[in-house]
């Protein structure tokens, strides 16, 4: 039986975007190695707080990695 070869993400400029908010202290910008759509943009919460946004294709290995590591962080953060 042949693999069935597995899809791959639509990472393409024209792939619909999602955005993941990181704290902007100390954070250095790089461009997505995995999809044309990233860029980023600095914003401020409604306490002061800044943040980098980043935006990433939807299907981004990437972004599914960052959000990995946010969700870790939060449930780290929440159990003390
Ligand atoms: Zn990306």
């Amino acid at each position: 039986m042949a693999d069935t070869p597995r899809p791959r993400p639509n990472t393409t400029y024209s792939a619909p975007v999602m955005s993941v908010d990181l704290f902007a202290e100390g954070y250095e910008i790089w461009p997505c190695h995995d999809c044309m759509p990233w860029h980023a943009e600095v914003i401020q919460d409604d306490s002061g707080d800044v943040f980098v946004r980043e935006w990433h294709a939807a299907e981004c290995p990437t972004l599914a990695q960052v959000l990995a590591e946010v969700d870790a962080e939060i449930k780290r953060l929440e159990n003390g």
